[in-house]
């Protein structure tokens, strides 16, 4: 029942196409692989990273650690690298309670191989796969009528 209410506020209201199902395992791994979406770009450039962090103080407490094709990769200082950790996790911004999300694939990460969440598409292929189905055959039975 609540996962139902759950999918319906996400796909009619939220406009979404995936839903996340799992837990979170406490690996650390996202806290250490991080890349930063800034308007409908993965940010690239160390400048433009300086500025963001005036902006919000998650952005602060991200470091560069690398770039790869798809753009900077930061590692959250707040990750005790001892226990992997979050050392705020009480206080831990929005972005992170809501990690993962849709988003994460149009900029084209993934979820580590690892991680405890799953997205799973709201509606399976299999159904939307038998709606079309169903479509065409109830037009191909029109044609036959008319
Ligand atoms: S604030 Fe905590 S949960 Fe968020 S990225 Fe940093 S270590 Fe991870
Ligand atoms: S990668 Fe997944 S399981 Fe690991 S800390 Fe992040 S959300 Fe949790």
């Amino acid at each position: 029942m609540w996962d139902s209410l759950r999918k319906f506020f996400l796909s009619k209201i939220l406009r979404k196409h995936y839903w996340r199902t799992g837990k979170c395992k406490g690996c650390g791994m996202c806290c250490t692989h991080i890349y930063v979406k800034h308007f409908k770009h993965v940010l690239q450039d160390e400048k433009e990273f300086k500025r963001l962090q005036y902006l919000h103080k998650f952005y602060a407490d991200l470091k560069i650690i690398g770039k790869d094709e798809l753009g900077l990769i930061f590692e959250c200082t707040n990750l005790d690298p001892e226990t992997k950790r979050c050392k705020i996790h009480f206080w831990r911004p929005g972005i992170c309670r809501r990690y993962p999300q849709e988003e994460l694939f149009s900029m084209g990460g993934t979820l580590s191989d690892d991680c405890g969440y799953k997205m799973e598409p709201i509606v399976p292929f299999a159904k939307v796969l038998e709606d079309v189905e169903n479509k065409q055959r109830r037009k191909r039975i029109i044609r036959k009528l008319f």
